[in-house]
């Protein structure tokens, strides 16, 4: 009987192992798995159209990624109403339209501040007061224009001579105790970096709510990422080509920030001639040393302000490019008007898997 009893204990151990054994494959299969497919699985992408632009975020995330999207989206209808020069009710127009002495908000004046050490670091070339001239242009309300079939006018020699007398960056005064600026005539015109400040501020509240978050923002082709593809692999990133659809590059990023600069998103051709919405501060005309220049950078509007920067400096400024612009993190890649490419020595690093 007892002899019994034992066969039955141990049959009954038998089987609860084996149980504890399925039981626990079944778990490190669950958990395996959710390892390693939980970020492809958990990929949003979300769109919105802002800063004149159609947005685009892909995120994965282990906080609410509908939240986070709707935030950063708000921030940049914030950021385009705020900082639209042409609109009366902007801090832009305010300052643009004012005497003397006017005091912004800390957020303006850092960033008109930035702006400004933007151009001197590119000795100009990215010039943030070039409003009078952008507006001559056509290409401060260019989106209504091309919708209501407007013709564009090419401004005459005079015109230009008188918006340039009121622009250039040197003319700005800046009081840091009291937060002033004095802009002396000129009009500033932040639309050659506020992409890349939306896109860093996107950056920003992507990672307060998840550190970890991984993913893209993008806008009209400019990127921030978030973090590598499924937390360990490269974005490729392709470059396209000023003159086609397709691509002419690819580079590949699980940091940091892409923007490029060309004449082929805004511009009207009038007489054969194509004019874009990238002035020469030199010569108040669209620029014409360059047809798309791209920047890699540690941030969004270093990416951004270098790319307008280094379409306006152009192959003639190469050497210069080459020299100062990796100084300031940011490595070129740049498109000549016969269509040659020109890279400086770092940007080789990111059109290869390390
Ligand atoms: P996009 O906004 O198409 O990506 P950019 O970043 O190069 O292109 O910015 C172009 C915008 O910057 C223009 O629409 C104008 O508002 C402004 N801008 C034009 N010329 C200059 C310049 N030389 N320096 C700084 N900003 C400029
Ligand atoms: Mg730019």
């Amino acid at each position: 009987m007892r002899k019994r009893n034992r066969q039955d204990l141990n049959r009954f151990s038998k089987v609860a192992l084996f149980s504890l054994l399925v039981l626990l494959s079944i778990v490190v299969v669950v958990i395996v798995t959710a390892v390693f497919f939980r970020n492809p699985k958990m990929y949003k992408d979300f769109e919105h159209f802002s800063l004149g632009t159609y947005v685009h975020l892909k995120i994965a995330t282990k906080s609410n990624p509908d939240l986070i999207a709707k935030e950063i989206f708000a921030e940049m209808d914030r950021i385009t109403n705020k900082y639209d020069p042409y609109k009366k009710d902007s801090i832009l127009y305010k300052l643009n339209h004012s005497d003397g002495w006017f005091e912004v908000d800390d957020e303006t004046f850092a960033l008109i501040e930035l702006a400004l050490r933007y151009a001197k670091n590119t000795e100009g070339a990215f010039d943030p007061t070039l409003g009078r001239l952008i507006d001559l242009w056509g290409f401060s309300n260019f989106s209504e224009k091309l919708s209501n079939n407007t013709d564009f006018q090419i401004p005459s020699d005079i015109e230009i001579k008188n918006a340039l007398i009121n622009s250039g960056y040197e003319k700005v005064e800046l009081d840091y105790n009291r937060k002033a600026i004095k802009t002396n005539g000129v009009w500033i015109d932040l639309g050659g970096l506020a992409k890349g400040y939306a896109l860093e501020r996107a950056y920003q509240i992507a990672k307060a709510a998840d550190q970890e978050c991984n993913g893209f923002v993008e806008a009209g082709g400019d990127i921030r990422i978030l973090g590598p593809k499924f937390g360990k692999d490269f974005w490729i990133i392709g470059i396209r080509n000023p003159r086609g659809s397709d691509s002419i590059d690819y580079i590949y990023l699980k940091s940091g920030s892409v923007a490029t600069s060309g004449d082929y998103e805004r511009y009207f051709v009038k007489d054969g001639v194509r004019y874009h919405h990238i002035i020469d501060p030199k010569t108040g005309y669209p620029s014409n040393g360059a047809i798309s220049a791209t920047v890699i950078s540690n941030d969004a509007i270093s990416a951004d302000a270098f790319s307008t920067a280094a379409f306006v400096l152009g192959v003639k400024n190469w050497l210069f490019i080459r020299t100062v612009f990796p100084k300031n993190n940011s490595e070129v890649f740049l498109v000549s008007p016969d269509q040659e490419i020109y890279k400086t020595h770092g940007f080789t690093n990111y059109e290869k898997i390390y």
